[in-house]
């Protein structure tokens, strides 16, 4: 099975226009400086030693406005990253970027160098949120970005946010839908978290907003998961980054954060689907799961293991290679 590695190139709040009022981006990303394009080979470097020569490689530019940058700068850094692509180092080239800053001549330059996936921070998809939390774009250019990258070719991802002020969890589902309805191939779910020197840290301590608890988090992140999941629409990520700041707790004032956010999110999916079998007491319970999500089924502390031997004589979790993502089956043997 082919391994997937992404070599991360954070360029925080490079080219925003607007300060979201939940970012602080050198905090959520845990450095202090912007890397410069000179500086880039190094880091590729690094990375690529460590990674096996057979594994599927990405450069992945996370963290700010790509396309927000004079169109001389992005060729500066897509060049170092084309490089790389050209000599058959890495084999993709990814960005992330704002709706607002996508036109035709600036997706022609990425295909230039050869830019396989363009992401665009969707947020939510309903234009009070977007407003209330200061993005500085609408629906609407979302959705114009949106089909111009497909129809350049690229591979169009839309991230989404829950928790935002002034949404709910019924308006998150709805952004979810609409990214299916926008033919989205990938997708990343991030909850709201309140992070230091923000405007929402200011809305957090005067009391007008309120973060959702850890499992109020998990269990929305869960329901739009699988619905992703049911659409065919990659979930590459659930969960910020665990950077130091939010790991030590520097940079977080409240919400959401737990560092296996998503084990958590993929522990109360197949919980859900455990729920369906009926109960038996004098029964061994036999789940068969792809190798990949063996873990997962069994959960986050064995806490699916922990809960079905509540229901059960006894459980067994059995890896199954016929089996991707969440397929599964299950038996029950009398004992
Ligand atoms: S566009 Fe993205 S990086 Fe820029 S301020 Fe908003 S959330 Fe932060």
């Amino acid at each position: 099975m082919k391994t997937y590695y992404t070599i991360p190139i954070f360029i925080p709040e490079k080219a925003c226009p607007y300060r979201c009022i939940y970012c602080n981006q050198y905090k959520i990303v845990g450095c202090d400086s912007i890397i410069q394009p000179e500086e880039m080979k190094s880091l590729i470097d690094t990375y690529l030693s460590t990674i096996p020569s057979n594994a599927c490689k990405t450069i992945a530019f996370f963290g700010g406005s790509f396309t927000g940058m004079p169109i001389e700068e992005q060729s500066r850094y897509l060049q170092v990253a084309y490089h790389y692509l050209s000599g058959g180092l890495v084999q993709r080239i990814q960005l992330s970027t704002r709706p607002d800053y996508i036109s035709g001549p600036i997706l022609d330059n990425l295909g230039k160098y050869g830019v396989k996936i363009v992401e665009l921070g969707a947020q939510s998809l309903h234009d009070k949120v977007l407003d209330f939390i200061g993005r500085g774009h609408t629906v609407q250019q979302v959705e114009t970005a949106a089909g111009m990258i497909r129809d350049h070719g690229f591979e169009l991802g839309l991230q989404m946010m829950i928790g935002l002020p002034s949404d709910t969890p019924q308006g998150a589902m709805e952004t979810a839908k609409k990214i299916i309805a926008l033919k989205a191939q990938n997708t990343r779910i991030y909850p709201t978290l309140v992070i230091k020197n923000t405007c929402l840290e200011t809305l957090y301590r005067q009391g007008k907003y309120i973060p959702l608890t850890l499992d109020e988090a998990v269990d929305l992140s869960a329901q739009i998961y699988a619905l992703f999941d049911r659409n065919n629409v990659k979930v590459l990520r659930v969960g910020l980054h665990p950077s130091e700041g939010l790991l030590n707790g520097e940079s977080l004032v409240a919400g959401p954060f737990h560092v296996s956010f998503k084990e958590l999110v993929l522990t109360k999916i197949w919980k859900e689907k455990f729920l369906q079998i009926p109960e038996n007491k004098q029964g061994r319970l036999l789940i068969k799961v792809s190798p990949q999500a063996i873990n997962a089924a069994i959960g986050y502390g064995a806490e699916n293991k922990k809960l079905l031997k509540t229901r059960f004589a006894e459980v067994q979790f059995v890896k199954d290679g016929q089996k991707e993502n969440f397929e599964w089956n299950w038996q029950i043997e009398e004992i």
